[in-house]
């Protein structure tokens, strides 16, 4: 029996950088597989498992670390640092909670970086190759390509699919900025590596990882600036949650400039200088390290998509239909490599998606899911739905019921009153189009609306639903007795009082 593999060779935490355990062996392949799945992160491994689960004979392809992006250099890693971030944040203002914190708190960067890789350690283990052979997966070690519309080779074993799965993901986004090459910078990918906390760094990207990776390490200790093109942060967000998180950065220290470009990188002894452009203000940073956020690019090059008749482009991945089902009906795609959102969540949903449609001829539409959004920054901002400027871009006329935090009896309890509860419904009627909750746990508040939107229950009935008192979440409930409030008209008041009487 193989040792096991990657994440569970030691109880250490591993570097990404690590090549797969020489030890492992692939396995031979056993014949026509029913999927063959191009790509071990979150929708390829979702997808194995699903499919095995019922049964299929599975091949899972990785040619780095199981688990992909979200796992290594993700979810996981920045949320556990954001972890960090905040405690020390909250321990800074523990005086306004009525304690007294020593005044020696500091950071010790390299020891929450290490409990962060202890967590990536930890969950990877749920996901070695070896546990995943136990599942009946046959993880097969190495890179991938098609060698024709019903083969792939991996490291020049031939596997032969009746069914296959492109789920390779994507890599960072590098902006062409003359001098940054040479100056050198970090992103995702090596970011979680640092073990000393760079004392100024410069985050290029306002979007939700420059935006989160901005915040934690300026409460870990840097001095942080970040540039955004756009002129206000999170663009697609709705601007009121921008400009609370704008707030919230820059009493955080960050220092923030919006509606500017970086230029130029060029470096002076152990420094570099970054030239920033703003209409017509020209202005230069000093920092020790850059961090580079401006988006993701969907990984379509080395795997021969040509080969087997799958159309792509390099932008936007590869075409997929409403199924989930490339150009070569054969074969599907999911994940960061073929969709707008690149979020871990919608890997779940979507794994099962191709699961019915690929293995047992299902028709599920990936536009029937309802898919809610959060960036954790502090405070959290989340979506589901519809914003209102698509709403009057297609015509809908919106009705919007907004709690703010600051009128939540628990949010004042818990000294977190910024922020609100926004639930957009078509006018006249109690049927939600979208909401966005912009509160310190947005990202749990959001999942009522969501399931509201996604079993089609309106606002009248989320009026009624019982949340325990005190929590953050009464908000929604607070919104949807608001909408019910609008339904009391002066005449149906009049006959109220009239029947009391
Ligand atoms: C800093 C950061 C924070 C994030 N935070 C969140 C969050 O809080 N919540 C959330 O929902 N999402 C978050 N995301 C997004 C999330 O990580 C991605 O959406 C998710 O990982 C996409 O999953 P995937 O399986 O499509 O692709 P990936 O995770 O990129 O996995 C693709 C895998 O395919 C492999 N591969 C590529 N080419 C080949 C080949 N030729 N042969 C074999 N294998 C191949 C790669 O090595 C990789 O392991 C975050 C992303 C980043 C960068």
């Amino acid at each position: 029996m193989p040792p096991p593999t990657l994440l569970e060779t030691r109880d250490e935490p591993r570097s990404v950088e690590e090549a797969p355990s020489a030890a492992w062996r692939n396995p031979r392949p056993p014949g026509t597989y029913n999927l063959a799945i191009l790509g071990g992160g979150p929708a390829g491994i979702l997808a194995a498992y699903a499919a095995a689960e019922v049964g299929a004979k599975v091949a899972l392809i990785e040619r780095n670390l199981l688990g992909g992006a979200c796992l290594n250099t993700g979810c996981i890693p920045s949320k556990s640092i954001l972890r960090t971030s905040q405690l020390y944040a909250d321990m800074r203002h523990a005086e306004s909670f009525g304690t007294q914190a020593p005044k020696d708190i500091r950071v010790d960067f390299a020891a929450a970086m290490a409990r962060m890789r202890g967590i990536r350690a930890r969950l990877g283990r749920r996901i070695s190759a070896e546990r995943l052979r136990t599942l009946g997966i046959d993880v097969y070690l190495g890179a991938a390509r098609f060698t024709g519309p019903n083969t792939v080779a991996v490291d020049g074993t031939g596997l032969r699919f009746r069914k296959a799965l492109i789920a390779t993901g994507s890599r960072p986004l590098i902006p062409a900025i003359p001098g940054l090459a040479e100056a050198g910078y970090l992103t995702h990918e090596n970011v979680f590596d640092l073990t000393e906390c760079p004392r100024r760094l410069l985050v290029i990207g306002g979007g939700p990882l420059g935006c989160e990776l901005a915040q934690a390490f300026c409460r870990l200790g840097s001095q942080v600036t970040i540039v955004q093109r756009e002129p206000m942060f999170l663009s697609q967000e709705e601007r009121d949650a921008a400009q609370i998180l704008s707030a919230s950065l820059a009493r955080d220290g960050v220092d923030i400039h919006l509606n500017t470009n970086a230029v130029s990188v060029r470096v002076e002894g152990k420094q570099k200088l970054v030239d920033l452009i703003s209409d017509d203000n020209h202005n230069t940073v000093t920092v020790d390290q850059i961090l580079v956020g401006v988006g993701r690019t969907p990984n379509v090059q080395g795997i021969d998509l040509e080969a087997a008749g799958v159309e792509y482009d390099e932008v936007d991945g590869v075409r997929i239909n409403d199924f989930l089902q490339t150009t070569n009906s054969r074969i599907f795609a999911s994940g960061d490599v073929c969709l707008e959102h690149k979020f871990a969540h919608i890997e779940d949903a979507s794994a099962r998606l191709v699961v019915r449609n690929a293995l047992f001829w299902g028709r599920q539409r990936l536009s029937a899911l309802t898919i809610p959004w959060c960036t954790y920054t502090d405070p959290e901002i989340a979506h589901v739905g519809i914003y209102v400027t698509e709403a009057i871009r297609k015509g809908i006329p919106v009705k919007t019921f907004t709690v703010p935090m600051h009128d939540v009896d628990r949010a004042i309890a818990d000294g977190e009153e910024e922020g609100f509860v926004k639930i957009h419904v078509k006018e006249g009627t109690d049927r939600i189009l979208g909401a966005t909750v912009v509160a310190r746990h947005a990202g749990e508040m959001i999942n009522d609306i969501s399931l509201a939107i996604g079993s089609g229950i309106g606002l009248r009935v989320l009026a009624r639903v019982v949340h325990p008192y005190p929590t953050q979440a009464i908000a929604i409930q607070m919104a949807a007795a608001a909408y019910n409030g609008t339904r009391l008209t002066p005449f149906r008041k009049w006959l109220l009082r009239r029947w009391l009487q």
